[in-house]
């Protein structure tokens, strides 16, 4: 028998409930009520914002600005839910100028913590209101200059469940000075500061050439950018959008999409939605798992945008996204099509500028590919010479030896130097390879491999090996990677910290500074040793296997994986492993690099003293086996 226990009835919430429940979506973190703050002093005309942080926020959030102020009658109505002076009825949703429009975050925040708000207009005078934990007060005179002053003290003091979630305040620190730098970029005529504990980690004043505002948020990063540009067609295109911005060269990018920051109509918004046409736009000049820096800007008529759809406005909804996004990368190709591509240690094969000459005319349409793919493809079915005519501008490595090497095919390079995720690896590399014959030999033979003897070398790329009944072709590249790798990490001496002749400052802007702040500790637990000044870090020791050339891109992209927003866990095996297939890569002999006989026979030799031979640390094949019987199959010899 089923017992069934009465219907709870249904009750109307109390005011006070509602709003802590509404308190929970709004503010769910200090950085969070930063953001609302900006969002109300941007939305009030301010020239000037200063902002003054203490503990992480958890302490003290305290925003001045000096825009237009609060009429005294409206302070008390500030601090009441569904209070704006930014929506008159339901009609204005659909066309929102401001940042603010739900009339909720004062309200949420004096409900979860001590809010005060000072407020001046230029007619007026000033006034104080102020709320504790969700009581408020009645207002008082200030003596004030014209703007705003809020004050946010205690926050979640009163919400023991929220506070045990909240993050370290450094972390916290990291992602306000984000926010800020956010707003920044997308408001240059207004200046901002902000103080963490008295101490400045950022000041920008206002000013009238975004460039001047690119240089004082961005550091040195900024100089690498270009503006973007429009193809002339997209000017007088149907639709009122238009995109600006700044875009990365293709050579200078990040591990993480963190470094693109997308406004529309001034409101920094998640980049996310945005990052597949921009990747479009490099198309191939782009590395796998690379993304750029941008900072890029919608301006787009408000009813076109839905920016109501998410509690904290992160996300939109754009009327036409299609034709809003493909704009984009038409945008970001054109801008970049004029620039030529810095030769890159890893792929220089690749040659850019006919990756964008080449067109392609198929019956349906003309399209573009790039070069390599029609090369690759054309020279299994046509002649040399109709393959040559594509590229007439490119020499090919021949193979050739003086004393006994055999060459074959010395045809042009029938792939990149290296696979996508090996040149990600060689951003840090340099551009020398190791020649095999130098390096300690492996002593010990430990597989299964018989005695090898290299016959010649094939487009100077590939070993061609006679090893017992079996001819072995053999990417040169991918088995002398693996060699280093097994060589590396026996290596013990590879992860001692080494002190480097002169130290390696790395200039850190103050979002990339704050996070340096944040995880420290775990930085130093990986073997380097640094100090921080006030823009910098300078790094005097660090694993021994990182070449001190590579120091500075390592420890971008590891302040990048060690950001909250990535959560990315990093355990020293895994940074260990990181490193060795760097170094292994690094020094790594490449395809199109020519081989002498001995040097070849290093190769074999060592290949035998691996544990797996047969794979690269990628995890691509080191080689092919042709066994003769195969060969007899083939040419029918078998009965
Ligand atoms: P919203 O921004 O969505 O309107 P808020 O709760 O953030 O809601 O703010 C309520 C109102 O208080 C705003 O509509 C605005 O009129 C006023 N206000 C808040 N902060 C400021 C400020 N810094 N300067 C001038 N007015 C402000
Ligand atoms: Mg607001």
């Amino acid at each position: 028998m089923i017992i069934l226990t009465e219907a709870k009835r249904i009750k109307q919430l109390d005011e006070r409930t509602i709003g802590f429940i509404a308190a929970g979506e709004v503010v769910e973190r200090p950085a969070q009520v930063v953001k609302e703050l900006l969002e109300n002093s941007l939305d009030a005309q301010s020239n000037s914002i200063k902002i003054e942080i203490e503990n992480g926020g958890f302490e003290r959030i305290r925003i001045t600005d000096d825009g237009n102020g609060i009429h005294p009658d409206d302070l008390p109505l500030a601090l009441d839910r569904h209070a704006t002076s930014k929506l008159r009825q339901e009609d204005d949703l659909h066309e929102i100028t401001t940042l603010g429009f739900r009339g909720e975050a004062l309200a949420s925040i004096g409900m979860v913590s001590k809010l005060r708000v000072s407020s001046k207009t230029s007619a007026g005078s000033g006034y104080t209101v102020r709320m504790n934990f969700g009581e408020k007060e009645n207002i008082e005179p200030e003596g004030m200059g014209g703007g705003t002053i809020v004050e946010v003290s205690d926050l979640f003091q009163n919400q023991p469940a929220r506070l045990s979630f909240q993050r370290r305040p450094v972390t916290e620190m990291a992602k306000i000075v984000d926010i800020v730098m956010q707003h920044a970029l997308s408001h240059p005529n207004v200046a901002f500061s902000l103080t963490n504990s008295g101490r400045i980690v950022f000041d920008v004043p206002s000013v009238s050439e975004y460039d001047d505002r690119l240089f004082d948020v961005l550091g040195t990063q900024a100089s690498g950018l270009i503006p973007l540009s429009v193809p002339s067609e997209d000017e007088n295109a149907p639709g009122d959008e238009r995109w600006t911005g700044w875009i990365s060269s293709p050579d200078i990018t990040r591990g993480k999409g963190d470094e693109v920051h997308l406004f529309i109509n001034q409101r920094p918004i998640a980049s996310q939605p945005f990052q597949g046409a921009i990747r479009r736009g490099y198309k191939t000049r782009l590395m796998q798992g690379r993304h750029p820096i941008a900072i890029l800007s919608l301006k787009i008529p408000p009813h076109e945008v839905d920016v109501n759809v998410h509690p904290t406005k992160r996300d939109v909804r754009l009327k036409h996204s299609w034709r809003v996004l493909e704009r984009l990368e038409r945008a970001i190709a054109h801008t970049l099509h004029s620039v030529a591509t810095a030769p890159d240690s890893s792929a220089s094969s690749l040659g850019i500028e006919s990756i964008k000459e080449t067109k392609i005319e198929t019956e349906t349409e003309t399209y573009k590919k790039p070069s390599w793919a029609i090369t690759a493809t054309q020279q299994l079915t046509l002649s040399g010479d109709s393959a040559r005519s594509l590229e007439p501008e490119k020499k090919r490595p021949i193979s050739s030896s003086p004393a006994i090497q055999k060459t074959i095919f010395g045809g042009k390079p029938i792939a990149p130097a290296l696979s996508s995720d090996e040149r990600d690896i060689h951003r840090y590399s340099g551009i020398e390879s190791e020649r095999p014959d130098s390096e300690k030999p492996l002593s010990e033979i430990i597989n299964e491999l018989p005695e090898m003897e290299p016959l010649a070398q094939l487009a100077d790329s590939y070993i061609l090996v006679q090893s017992g009944e079996e001819l072995l072709i053999v990417d040169q590249h991918a088995l002398h990677e693996r060699i280093r790798y097994e060589r590396l990490k026996e290596d013990q001496n590879q992860w001692k910290p080494q002190s480097r002749i002169s130290s390696i400052s790395i200039e850190l802007n103050p979002k990339e500074m704050s996070q340096l702040q944040a995880v420290s500790s775990t930085i130093k637990s990986f073997g380097f040793d640094f100090d921080i000044d006030s823009q910098s870090m300078i790094i005097h020791s660090a694993p021994a296997i990182l070449t001190t050339s590579s120091i500075e891109d390592f420890m971008r992209d590891l302040l990048q994986d060690l950001s909250e927003d990535n959560q990315r866990a990093l355990s020293m095996e895994k940074i260990k492993d990181e490193m060795a297939f760097m170094r292994a890569c690094r020094g790594a002999v490449k395809a199109n690099d020519k081989l002498s006989i001995a040097e070849m026979r290093r190769l074999l030799e060592d290949m035998r003293c691996i544990p797996n031979p047969w794979a690269c640390v990628h995890g691509r094949p080191t080689a092919m086996r042709l066994t003769i019987h195969s060969l007899d199959h083939h040419f029918g010899r078998h009965g």
